[in-house]
């Protein structure tokens, strides 16, 4: 368009001919490194006839472009339209300079600059492009298992530090061979300045080691290791983000040895599949899953299974989903193409409650009598990333972990933030820093329950450090004070001479929602999660929170009950059906009970407790909404002992049938606020447990009931405080079901949701939420 327009100007006008020349300085920041940008710049600048130059420095890419006006105008919007799938641009500046008559166009070498946020790309699948090479015969890199170009490939994890630049990788060891030199030097390649770059000759090598046996490689590892797998064995293969534990998926045999081994009874395993098509044949994979499955970020798609079950059913016994993933590297594809195998349990290598192995040594030492052999290659895992687990859900995605593929790209903030380093929670710890105007939290770390994760903790923190270069000045923790994370944050600020701001849980989730849709509030939140500690010392965990990121007041809450001996009524869910129906039925409840709900309570252990309760001995008060889940789940027959957090309510979710109309429940207005009453709730299922409903009937009835009571009391506090706005955070929102009709409920009543979209909504988020409190976001200046 742009050309014929002049064309016909110069016609009409000769004078016009002679267009003026104009040189412009355009800053780009954002995830512009090391994805291919500044050959795209080079490109668009040849099609123009532009002269002038491109350079990386650590905030993002700066060009000069010199040349006619209208097609530097055009280069400007091609550079907005036309980005490399990889590149977000977040900020676009220009600023005009006086022209130099310079001729070419050059690349620049980097410039490493102080005080701009540094971004750099997470780990990314196998592309299309790769994959096709894989494939080739006549490829030079034909069933190489560690190609990759600048769209795909490891980047996170072998990354010591900014700018991204192989020196600073674990390539560095790797000296390029002429041919790859060749592609890595050529602006036209794929793999022009593709850091990982590598090939047969000169790059990583596949290595089987057996104990016991000569180590084999290449071709021959490959084949030792299928030959393993065939047999029943279990592999520890080495990754992008670590070791995983890999069996045959459909050997019952095979899974079972890798259950014992690694000393985890019941929770699911994930499998990664052939293709799209496997993963269609053995689950419920609707459009939007299969998009999940085949993002770049690969992330581990929770899909209901089909049954009768394609996969050995130790694979995910009690459960009615798959964790699926589709190969997201050269050699998974290798494993798992046309002679491999259709379908691999791949477990994290660990042993159950540890932090994955990353190196070749400790894996072999740690996995010794977990792993029969060993699948692994020298190049270094700087630091260990799980595969991120996520569910599909209308409103989009939900992150259940975050971690390979999508850490370590940032959150934006709608304005820059001083430097703070925020240590999250206790259960699905996440670390987060924030960066000038962005943040950024870190992989899965888990559970900080021993020295081991501790120590895990400890190094991703001063890994994500170097690789941005930032240097916090405040510290943000909980407020419990007993939090590993905690303890070690009052350390860390005592010895660095810092300020610490201890946040309170639910504070910390809601802002954290408000953060990942950008906004500042204030808004009315809905924080339902397992426990939090509360600002006057009682377990909270159902909140409804009037609140911005400087503050909040509370506006309601679940009714409170005991919790019969602490943590372990988290662990022996029967205890809250107990104490919920105590308060529901009072202490003679057994005989309002069907017998099949009555057969789901230890009746010998709980006279004992009941003394407990009424005494006021370990039965501290919580105002939790998973540990009412987890009441409902265990009366429903849904196991008496939970293996993982979270266990009953995910088959609760999965238990419920069609839509149905909700119990009745109580919204009630007290001095103090608003306490959500779930009782009527309760003695609704009870007397419909007793008329012989179905359960699928009985759960989705108790979806809904909660659902309104969740709906109802916000509208209530949104009239109270004169909000229009409701975010939606904590762990129980990971619940599909629930989110989707709350946030329905919510719409008609004309009011707005805020959900979590980029972080996700359980404990690995709080991290976030605890930063933006710290930092003080969203106050003016
Ligand atoms: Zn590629
Ligand atoms: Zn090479
Ligand atoms: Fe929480």
């Amino acid at each position: 368009m742009a050309s014929e327009t002049r064309t016909t100007a110069e016609r009409c006008h000769p004078a016009l001919a002679a267009p003026e020349r104009l040189r412009l300085r355009v800053v780009v920041e954002g995830l512009v490194q090391g994805v291919g940008f500044r050959p795209f710049i080079h490109r668009l600048a040849q099609r123009w006839q532009l002269a002038g130059t491109v350079l990386n420095f650590t905030g993002g890419v700066e060009i000069e472009v010199e040349g006619r006006v209208e097609d530097v105008t055009a280069f400007v919007t091609a550079l907005r339209d036309e980005a490399p799938p990889l590149a977000v641009l977040e900020e676009i500046r220009t600023a005009p300079l006086p022209p130099t008559e310079e001729k070419s166009f050059v690349i620049l070498p980097s410039r490493e600059s102080a005080g701009s946020p540094i971004l750099i790309t997470p780990d990314i699948a196998l592309c299309a492009d790769c994959r096709r090479e894989l494939r080739d015969p006549a490829d030079r890199r034909y069933r190489y298992p560690f190609l990759n170009c600048t769209n795909c490939g490891p980047r996170y994890t072998i990354t010591h530090r900014v700018p991204y630049d192989r020196p600073h990788t674990a390539m560095a060891v790797f000296a390029l061979c002429d041919d790859c030199a060749r592609e890595y030097h050529d602006l036209r390649d794929r793999r022009y300045h593709a850091q990982p770059v590598a090939c047969p000759r000169c790059g990583p090598r596949l290595e089987y080691v057996r104990p016991g046996a000569a180590p084999r490689l290449r071709e021959a590892a490959l084949e030792a290791a299928l030959a393993l797998l065939r047999a029943g064995g279990v592999l520890a293969i080495k990754g992008l983000g670590g070791f995983h534990l890999a069996c045959d998926a459909t050997n019952a045999a095979a899974v079972q040895r890798l259950r014992q081994r690694k000393g985890r009874e019941q929770k699911p395993f994930a499998v990664m599949v052939r293709d799209l098509a496997r993963a269609e044949r053995l689950a419920m994979v609707d459009a939007g899953a299969a998009q999940l499955l085949q993002a770049p970020q690969a992330p581990i798609v929770l899909v209901p299974k089909r049954f009768p079950e394609g996969l050995a059913p130790e694979v995910a016994p009690d459960s009615s989903d798959y964790g699926l993933l589709l190969p997201y590297t050269p050699l998974h594809e290798l494993l798992l193409g046309a002679d491999g195998l259709c379908a691999l349990v791949m477990t994290s290598g660990n042993r159950s409650e540890e932090p994955l192995c990353v190196d070749n040594a400790e894996a072999q030492q740690r996995l010794a009598d977990i792993a029969d052999a060993f699948l692994q290659h020298d190049r270094d895992i700087l630091v260990g990333c799980d595969d991120s687990v996520a569910r599909w859900s209308p409103g989009g995605p939900i992150l259940l972990r975050r971690a390979r593929g999508y850490v370590p790209f940032p959150v934006r903030l709608a304005r820059p933030v001083p430097p703070v380093l925020a240590v999250g929670g206790h259960l699905k710890n996440t670390v987060c820093f924030t960066n000038g105007p962005t943040a950024i939290l870190s992989q899965h770390i888990g559970d900080l329950d021993n020295a081991a994760s501790l120590e895990h903790f400890e190094r991703i923190i001063a890994h994500l450090q170097a690789v941005l270069q930032v240097t916090p000045q405040v510290l943000a923790c909980d407020l419990h004070p007993d939090y590993r994370s905690t303890r070690w944050a009052r350390e860390a600020a005592e010895r660095r001479g810092l300020p610490l701001v201890a946040v309170q849980h639910h504070h910390a989730h809601l802002v954290s929602c408000l953060a990942d849709n950008r906004e500042t509030g204030p808004v009315i939140g809905l924080a339902c999660d397992g426990t939090g500690y509360g600002t006057d010392g009682t377990v909270w965990g159902c909140e409804v929170l009037d609140v911005t990121p400087q503050g909040f007041t509370r506006l309601g809450h679940l009714l409170p009950v005991p919790l019969p001996g602490g943590d372990a009524a988290v662990r022996e869910p029967w205890r809250m059906a107990a104490v919920y129906l105590q308060a529901t039925f009072g202490p003679d409840f057994r005989s309002a009970l069907p017998p099949t709900m009555a057969a789901t309570l230890d009746w010998q252990q709980w006279p004992a407790l009941a003394e407990l309760v009424a005494r006021g001995l370990n039965a501290p008060l919580a105002s939790s909404a998973g540990r009412l889940f987890d009441a409902v789940a265990a009366l429903l027959g849904l196991g008496g002992k939970a293996a993982f957090e979270g266990q009953q309510a995910m088959a609760l979710e999965a238990l419920a049938g069609a839509h149905d109309e909700g119990y009745p429940y109580l919204v009630a207005r007290h001095e103090a606020g608003l306490v959500l009453d779930p009782r009527p709730l309760l003695g609704a299922l009870v007397r419909d447990g007793q008329r012989g409903v179905a359960r699928p009937q009985l759960a989705a009835r108790f979806h809904e009931g909660f659902a309104q009571m969740l709906a109802e009391a916000a509208r209530q506090a949104a009239a109270a405080a004169g909000r229009d706005t409701v975010a939606l955070s904590g762990g129980t929102f990971q619940n599909r079901r629930l989110l989707e009709r709350l946030t329905s409920l919510l719409e008609q009543s004309g009011l707005r949701v805020l959900r979590h979209r980029a972080v996700p909504p359980n404990d690995g988020g709080l991290a976030l939420g605890q930063a933006m409190v710290a930092a003080g976001w969203g106050r003016e200046a």
